[in-house]
């Protein structure tokens, strides 16, 4: 086999032999009792390490985008007013998604590189009392983190309900679905849960199933159906077929999920925090600038501005052709002038920081 690449850019990160082994397991069918306790144990450590109590939470077939399509198609109706914080790639996507399932979008913008004032969001929540208010917690366009906490409350109390894109966050840095009032959460795997992409967590809270059971018109999928898809996932609901799970990556997630919650979640976090801390530290020296304030830092991914005379498509290249080193370019009108590093899963460590660093600086020489 080839020698493995090292993936710092904005995932999939690499993942350890014990995950990729579960890839490699023999085949079961998708209503063998033996996979069913798989998927079973996946469902329970996901409450875990979203820290719910939500019966329903699951993986859904397909990448992160499939999480945020499931959820959209399910929860969202024609004429609903819903309010999208969009500060990169990701809130646009899903401000597009709900235009085009005929919601009444309004838009809550900050800056490339910022989040999101609460009070901006707060007095846009007042203003529209929307049915949904969405919200990147990791956008990994630009790096930025955005708080959650004391939204949930505001917005239930419009009787709306709280959506967040967890994608690059969870397992990376503090998800508390149940404490943040979260009631649609999605999630991608090939983050920092470090497993293959193609399956995307969900979370949905008792609020929102009320609100699902009540839907006037029909979900418009069929693959994406909550109703059909729930009737297999459901331990108590006979398993009947919808669609084939994805059953080896559904054991890989197991095994990814299990490591997560054997190194301790506090832990996994500030092993995150603390190699971007250290990534920062180094690419300063070298003269990059973090585009990102402090306060505000995504700790898996750190975007950074490269110093005059450094063409950062060139040191992507070299990094990959030279050291077998991926690491991400910058997206939007970010394109070209910043560089997006992962640090995620078994990467985000001292040691692989040293790595990558080491390879920089020999770049630029
Ligand atoms: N949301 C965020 C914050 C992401 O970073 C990504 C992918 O990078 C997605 C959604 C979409 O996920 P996927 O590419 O796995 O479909």
């Amino acid at each position: 086999m080839k020698e493995e690449k090292a993936l710092f850019g904005p995932g999939p990160c690499n993942i350890s032999i014990h995950v990729r082994e579960a890839m490699a397991r023999p085949m079961l069918g998708h209503l063998d009792p033996d996979f069913l306790l798989v998927m079973e144990s996946c469902k329970a450590r996901l409450r875990h390490v979203m820290r719910t109590n939500n019966a329903i939470t699951f993986p859904v077939s397909g990448t992160g985008s499939a999480g945020m399509e499931l959820l959209l198609l399910n929860f969202v109706e024609p004429g609903d007013r819903i309010v999208v914080g969009v500060n990169g790639v990701f809130g646009g996507r899903i401000a597009k998604l709900a235009s085009k399932l005929g919601a009444e979008v309004t838009v809550v913008e900050a800056p490339w590189g910022e989040a999101l004032p609460h009070d901006t969001l707060l007095s846009a929540v007042q203003c529209v009392e929307p049915r949904l208010l969405a919200l990147v917690h990791g956008e990994t366009s630009t790096g930025v983190h955005q708080s959650i906490n004391g939204l949930g409350e505001a917005v239930h109390h419009v009787g709306g309900l709280l959506m967040v894109d967890c994608v690059t966050s969870l397992a990376g840095m503090s998800v508390d679905i149940d404490a943040w009032g979260v009631d649609l959460a999605f999630s991608g795997t090939q983050k920092c849960l470090a497993c293959p992409p193609g399956l995307a967590p969900v979370s949905i809270s008792e609020r929102a199933r009320e609100r699902w059971v009540a839907r006037q018109s029909p979900v418009p999928s069929f693959y994406f159906d909550l109703e059909q898809i729930l009737a297999y996932m459901d331990g108590q609901g006979g398993r009947t077929y919808h669609h084939t799970a994805p059953v080896s990556l559904v054991q890989a997630l197991n095994e990814a999920l299990g490591d997560v919650l054997e190194e301790g979640l506090e832990a996994r976090f500030e092993r995150h925090r603390n190699a971007a801390a250290h990534l920062i530290e180094g690419m300063q020296a070298l003269g990059f600038k973090p585009l990102v304030h402090e306060t505000d830092r995504l700790h898996p991914l750190t975007t950074l501005r490269p110093p005059p005379g450094v063409d950062e498509a060139r040191l992507r290249q070299t990094l990959m052709q030279q050291h077998r080193i991926e690491i991400g370019s910058g997206l939007g009108p970010l394109a070209g002038e910043v560089l997006r590093i992962g640090l995620m899963g078994g990467n985000a460590t001292l040691e692989r920081v040293e790595f990558l660093l080491h390879a920089i600086s020999r770049t630029l020489d």
